[in-house]
């Protein structure tokens, strides 16, 4: 099937809740477009992306780009989330005709791998990210019913309270803008770093803890109910490949020059089931 023939599936099952990002209007199909009242008109692309963005021209990230998405990947791809994957399965499974939106999605490797372990096609899921090349990548996946959407996190093109499932993996994320999304019985699905995470790359280079678990806890507990709260911790070896992967989706490796290299990594993350206070 053609791009434009599976937005189309896609447009048709989120067109009761997708809206204007200028004046929350909704938006229409027509001429390979997506239109609204008020005449604020969004172009599809021959991908399948198209930009719900107040401004038309976004900047070309240097950090967040092609390269970085193409390797995280296919880091990804190479097994390091399986369990993580294996885990948001088991939260989700039994649900019928839910819609769940990837805060942050990047290129969607994750919600593809989800989408396929959870084989039903009730099921719809959207990606929202700030960067064209993320989407562009996400929209490789594109069937009936996954799509990514270019948006601001902070003014996502969707009605309120019409997400059953929200995820958040590893990105930061208006929490407000998720809790205005999500259904009054929906939940989210957040997923933040531990301190081990990754840290192997940190020790060789003597780069300090970059996030603080207690605090990352504490605010979430002030927003949110936590219904429960999961650790994962595994290290894993790295080959050549995956090592080389790994070192061109870190954004904080931009500045050297060369990277020592390191044979393990530990993946090592806190896994949130959160729902409306
Ligand atoms: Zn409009």
């Amino acid at each position: 099937m053609k791009k434009m023939d599976y937005f189309v599936n896609n447009y048709n099952r989120l067109s009761e809740i997708l809206i204007c990002p200028f004046c929350a209007e909704k938006l229409n199909f027509c001429d390979n477009s997506l239109k609204c009242v008020n005449n604020h008109t969004f172009n599809i692309s021959k991908k399948g992306t198209i930009i719900l963005y107040k401004t038309s021209k976004l900047k070309q990230d240097k950090i967040y780009n092609k390269n970085l998405f193409v390797n995280r990947r296919n880091f990804i791809d190479s097994g390091f989330y399986d369990e993580l994957h294996d885990k948001i399965y088991d939260i989700i499974q039994n649900g019928e005709n839910q819609k769940i939106l990837d805060m942050g999605s990047g290129e969607g490797t994750h919600d593809y791998k989800i989408l396929k372990k959870l084989n039903n096609s009730n099921l719809q899921m959207i990606g929202i990210d700030l960067s064209k090349d993320g989407i562009d990548l996400y929209n490789d996946y594109m069937s009936d019913n996954i799509i990514g959407i270019v948006s601001d996190l902070n003014n996502v093109p969707i009605k309120d309270n019409s997400i059953d499932v929200i995820l958040n993996i590893l990105s930061p994320s208006n929490e407000n803008e998720m809790l205005r999304l999500l259904k009054k019985d929906g939940i989210i699905i957040k997923v933040t770093p531990k301190k081990q995470y990754l840290h192997e790359i940190r020790d060789i280079l003597n780069i300090k803890e970059y996030e603080n678990e207690d605090i990352i806890f504490d605010n979430i507990k002030k927003k949110y109910e936590i219904i429960e709260k999961d650790e994962y911790i595994k290290t894993f070896k790295l080959d050549d490949k995956t090592f080389n992967y790994l070192i061109n989706m870190t954004p904080l490796l931009n500045n050297y020059k060369e990277i020592p290299k390191i044979y393990e990594i530990t993946i090592a993350l806190n896994i949130y089931i959160l729902r409306k206070k």
